[in-house]
């Protein structure tokens, strides 16, 4: 023993279950209600909801920065909060990493991935800082102070030092919020990885839904303080819940229709509306990137006129002044560059009816 052992990333495989959690900040409400989900070891899952929807407030509550009203939280089949126990934030096995990173500016690079291992004897706590470090390629800034460190370095440095305790769930309250957009892409993937590696039973918060579908294995989708939907990204995108988890990952054509005959027939397609009553108004939902467009004289296609293109990307969003009865009077297409047509030309419209998304219509009021 004592002897420079290699210092492995794995974490000790770990499980989060929340429990009917529930955290009232006002008598109205607010914080988080009733929520129940479970974290294995090795999941990666993204919170997503807007700004206020309860995201922040789950992450101290599984690190134990704020303690639930009710419900219970357990971690590793123990009960950390809830049911008569409380377990403080240092005895939980939990990493955390804000957004702002928050390192000790006092502190060299090394002394901040150190921090967590404070009750191991020198020597043994500056070898495994010194090897996480290595993990995140960051040996060379051993020394050196966070103030001096471009974001991204920042960013592995506070991953190093959560890391280096190695707990088995780790927290990340919108890490890449404040990188911008080139380096975000790159210290993403070399995060996932590094976290993938250590099996850690991971959440990861974020309000830029692109963000989730690139991490998550699942994504909760939160609103207003309740879980609106779970599920994988692609059940997610492909199954909303509603308009508004619709709306979340990106723009809508929406179009109104009356159901007759389990179906609701729209100018541009018709679609299969089996578990409505007849006479039902409904919302057809169509994502930009399934519209088709055509050249306008192509038979059996609805019209409508280029009002705008931009460039987005390497896709081309179109937007379009629609004609006729039942039509939305504008709809934005993305299609590839190729296939874009000039500003002012005439096209023909259509969606495919298996990709629309069908909901009752929301009531004026
Ligand atoms: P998010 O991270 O999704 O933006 P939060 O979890 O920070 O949301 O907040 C959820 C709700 O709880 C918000 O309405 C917020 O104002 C409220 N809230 C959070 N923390 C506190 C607190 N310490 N005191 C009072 N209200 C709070
Ligand atoms: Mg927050």
């Amino acid at each position: 023993m004592g002897s420079e052992k290699a210092f492995d990333l794995a974490v000790p495989k770990t499980r989060l279950e929340f429990k009917n959690v529930t955290r009232r900040f006002t008598e109205a409400g607010a914080g988080v209600q009733g929520l129940s989900f479970e974290i294995s070891a090795g999941e990666i899952v993204c919170l997503l909801g807007p700004s206020g929807s309860g995201k922040s407030t789950i992450l101290r509550l599984a690190a134990g920065l704020e303690d639930p009203d009710s419900g219970e939280i357990i971690i590793d089949g123990k009960s950390v909060a809830g049911n008569g126990s409380l377990l403080p934030p240092e005895k939980r096995g939990v990493g955390l990493i804000f957004q702002d990173f928050a390192l000790f500016p006092h502190l060299s690079v090394l002394e901040n991935v150190a921090f967590g291992l404070r009750r191991l004897p020198r020597e043994k706590r500056e070898a495994i800082a010194r090897n996480v470090l290595g993990k995140v390629n960051l040996s060379h800034l051993a020394d050196a102070f966070p103030n001096i460190l471009s974001g991204g370095e920042q960013q592995r440095v506070a991953l190093a030092r959560a890391l280096a305790t190695r707990p088995g769930v780790m927290l990340m309250d919108e890490p890449f919020s404040d990188l911008d957009t080139q380096l975000r892409d790159t210290v993403r993937n070399e995060l996932v990885e590094l976290l993938r590696s250590s099996g850690a039973a991971t959440i990861l918060v974020t309000h830029d839904p692109e963000e989730a579908m690139r991490v998550a294995d699942r994504i909760i989708l939160l609103r207003d303080a309740k879980i609106a939907q779970v599920g994988t990204p692609e059940e997610l995108y492909f199954h909303p819940l509603d308009r508004e988890a619709a709306a979340f990952f990106g723009d809508l054509n929406v179009i109104h229709a009356t159901v007759a005959e389990e179906k609701a027939a729209t100018p541009l397609g018709t679609v299969a509306a089996k578990t409505f009553d007849p006479g039902t108004v409904v919302e057809v939902l169509v994502r930009p990137v399934d519209v088709a467009l055509s050249s306008a004289d192509t038979h059996g296609t609805h019209a409508a006129r280029v009002a705008d293109r931009r460039l987005v990307g390497g896709s081309c969003l179109v937007e379009l002044a629609a004609k006729g009865e039942g039509m939305p009077a504008h709809m934005v297409a993305q299609v590839s560059l190729d296939n874009a047509p000039e500003v002012g030309s005439e096209v023909g419209i259509m969606f495919d009816p298996a990709r629309a998304h069908i909901f009752p219509c929301r009531k004026a009021h």
